[in-house]
């Protein structure tokens, strides 16, 4: 099985390499491939559910990737390093990161968080719609699709060959992420190497055409979501408050998406980052919120399968993954 990993020499327009079929990442990143370590199978579904009042909520794997350090921004080499072997990860080796979506369930209403890769994002990623099988869902049966943002791991599972994945889901997207990804005189100012996210933005949008409905800041979008402007990752990186009865979830997208860095060092950003500085502020007012109100949080790339709970640390944060067995459906 090839692994995918991905570092800052992607986003170096280049034809060289072994590179994957990503038709909308045309050939602007590049995959490095590696040999696998073990005949172990590719990808089984893995999904886990937990209630949230009569709400469920299921973290669906879409795989993952591999995130190399010199991804990272805003922190240096020796906090890096001892991040890592706090976390018992060795830093000379890239980070693994998850790709998860959530499926929310209240009574016919399936609301999906996010798409995950399809294929624009590599190899390792692209497995909602397996997983989702496995949970007897069928894509036509999604009534609603919220996104947290449109980058490629996160929107490439909403189109395929055919066009919308999801033919009956309405998407809603932050005003702001639409119109940034979609706005051509940014695309066309905009480096080689990022020009893939805004074509593949287009074409969800072409896609969906009518289906999209654009949202703004805290909105409430019925059936105990609500929308959380998390800016920073992206322009509209939008979070989501879960709300049944007293429970409550916040969905954070990628507001906290390396879970041995970015707890211990809330400064450091990723080079994916529209701006690392707003991102980090996001991030602090966010992690200090869910701390004080101890809300339950999930992510997009914390580890599988990323619901937890955040605590205060000095003036840093550690989290504290919930036992999946304790809380599941
Ligand atoms: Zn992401």
């Amino acid at each position: 099985m090839p692994v995918t990993v991905l570092s800052r020499r992607h986003l170096m327009l280049t034809a060289a390499g072994a590179a994957v079929a990503m038709p909308f990442l045309g050939r602007g990143l590049v995959f490095a491939q590696e040999p696998a370590a073990a005949a172990i199978p590719a990808f089984l579904p893995t999904v886990h559910t937990r209630t949230l009042g009569n709400t469920t909520v299921t973290t669906i794997a879409d795989g993952h990737f591999d995130f190399a350090k010199d991804l990272v921004v805003n922190l240096d080499d020796a906090a890096y390093g001892a991040a890592l072997r706090a976390a018992y990860l060795d830093p000379e080796q890239p980070i693994r990161v998850p790709v998860s979506v959530h499926l929310i369930r209240q009574g016919d209403q399936l609301t999906l968080v996010d798409a995950g890769g399809g294929s624009a994002f590599g190899p390792t990623t692209g497995h909602l719609a397996a997983s989702l099988a496995a949970l007897g869902v069928t894509p036509d049966q999604i009534t609603r699709i919220v996104m947290t943002h449109l980058h490629p791991d996160h929107a490439g599972g909403l189109v395929g060959d055919a066009g919308a994945v999801f033919a009956n889901a309405a998407l809603h997207v932050n005003e702001d992420e639409l119109a940034f990804w979609t706005d051509e005189a940014t695309a066309s100012a905009a480096p080689a190497d990022v020009q893939p996210f805004f074509a593949l933005a287009r074409g969800v949008r072409d896609a969906y055409g009518d289906r999209v409905q654009t949202f703004a800041g805290e909105a409430d979008l019925g059936g105990g979501v609500t929308t959380m402007a998390l800016p920073g990752h992206t322009p509209g990186h939008s979070g989501l408050r879960l709300s049944d009865g007293d429970a409550q979830m916040i969905i954070l997208g990628d507001a906290a998406a390396l879970a041995a860095l970015q707890f211990r060092h809330p400064d450091a950003g990723v080079a994916f980052d529209t701006d690392a500085g707003q991102a980090a502020t996001t991030r602090r007012n966010l992690l200090q919120m869910v701390t004080a109100d101890r809300i339950a949080v999930a992510g997009t790339h914390l580890p599988f399968p990323g619901i937890g709970h955040v605590e205060a640390r000095g003036d840093a944060f550690a989290w504290v993954p919930e036992d999946w067995f304790a809380t599941r459906a």
